[in-house]
């Protein structure tokens, strides 16, 4: 029998935020609990898709079952392009954000080519690298300085933003967006916004980086239904360019995501909806989150896991005290059954990510076991 032989490629993908669950099936197989502080998944916890949006999805169930226009349906579309104030030709609907990374990235990389990553960085972004064989180049981030950014100028053909941050919980302020901007001018970088979370801010608001960029770089703004809707089953992103106008760069967007089909066309009528309905959700889901940051944020530097106050997202990135953070990690979830994703899997040694989304008493008792492995 000829077994199949794997790609070079796809042995090199790693995805730690779910590889991670292997550290929990020794328990689980003997019957003891786990307490997943590992995926970021707000539908799992007590964080519903609001009725209105349920509904409009209920209702294109019934006879929208049909392939979309690649770009989206118009419905969708236009309102995208209502909430964001650009045109409707500059709008397309993804499968999730993870599409609209997939697809801006490969449209501009050829293998070789580089990209400026966030370090620590949300693993897709890397794990795309690896397919595409393009090259990461990474910008590293000051933990003594609430995560800011730290930017030398490089060569690259993209620069990847992500704020509200995963997995540090940063949100970038407008002057610090601005560098941003000055630097991908200076290199003629295009920018990757990826702002998935930037509804869930805690402190202060969020500034989109569609309102800083003006006409000096291109701009390929990211968000979709999967964190400020608790939609993350429905796989529904979309992508908002600006200062894209080559017609030959469009085309080449246009050929990827024909070659994706489309992005579920039910969920896609539900969108109008959710834009341009009630935000009452997000609201509540904020007060809620920003009391469970606390908790974690206060119990982790409690016990002496220095650890920065996540200003949105629901991630805390704290210190551990050993730089092996993946057996750190592993043991803390086979002794205690508390499950977090190593800093290295973020491409940061030595630190640990925290989901809080789970509700308060939950994360004290994950705290309290933390803090008695730790003893
Ligand atoms: N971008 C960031 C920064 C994320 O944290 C995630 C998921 O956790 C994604 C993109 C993926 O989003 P989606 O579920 O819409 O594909």
């Amino acid at each position: 029998m000829v077994c199949p032989v794997p790609s070079k490629r796809a042995l090199g993908v790693s995805y730690p935020i779910r590889a991670v669950d292997f550290f929990a099936e020794e328990r689980l197989n003997a019957g003891k609990d786990v307490i997943r502080l590992n995926v970021g998944d707000p539908a799992k916890y007590d964080f519903k898709v609001p009725l209105h949006v349920v509904n409009a999805a209920r209702e294109a169930l019934k006879s929208k079952n049909f392939y979309a226009p690649s770009a989206g349906i118009d419905e969708a579309r236009e309102a995208v392009s209502g909430y964001y104030k650009v045109p409707v030709k500059r709008v397309f609907m993804t499968i999730g954000v993870s599409e609209g990374i997939d697809t801006a990235m490969n449209a501009l990389l050829d293998r070789g080519d580089s990209v400026f990553l966030p370090k620590p960085c949300y693993p897709l972004y890397t794990a795309l690298c690896q397919k595409m064989e393009a090259r990461a180049v990474f910008y590293d981030h000051d933990a003594e300085n609430n995560w800011a950014p730290v930017l030398p100028q490089v060569k690259a053909k993209a620069i990847v933003v992500i704020s509200p941050n995963n997995p540090t919980g940063a949100v970038y302020s407008k002057k610090m967006l601005k560098e941003m901007v000055d630097v991908a001018a200076k290199g003629k970088m295009t920018i990757i916004a990826d702002e998935i979370y930037d509804g869930l801010v805690f402190e202060g608001s969020h500034t989109s980086l569609a309102k800083v960029v003006k006409d000096e770089v291109p701009l390929i703004s990211l968000n979709g239904m999967s964190k400020n809707f608790f939609a993350p089953g429905w796989r529904i992103g979309w992508m908002v360019l600006k200062n894209c106008e080559s017609s030959i760069f469009l085309k080449a967007m246009r050929n990827l995501l024909e070659a994706d089909l489309c992005a579920p066309t039910p969920m896609q009528f539900a969108v109008k909806s959710a834009l341009e309905g009630s935000r009452k959700h997000v609201r509540v889901a904020v007060k809620k989150l920003r009391q469970r940051r606390d908790v974690v944020w206060k119990r982790l530097n409690g016990m002496g896991l220095e650890c920065n106050k996540p200003m949105g997202a629901f991630y805390a990135f704290s210190q551990i005290p050993t730089q092996d953070d993946e057996s750190f990690v592993h043991d803390l979830c086979r002794k205690t059954g508390v499950l977090c994703v190593h800093g290295s899997g973020f491409g940061k040694r030595g630190f640990m990510r925290v989901v809080f989304l789970p509700k308060e008493e939950v994360l004290h008792e994950a705290m309290d076991r933390i803090e008695r492995f730790l003893k």
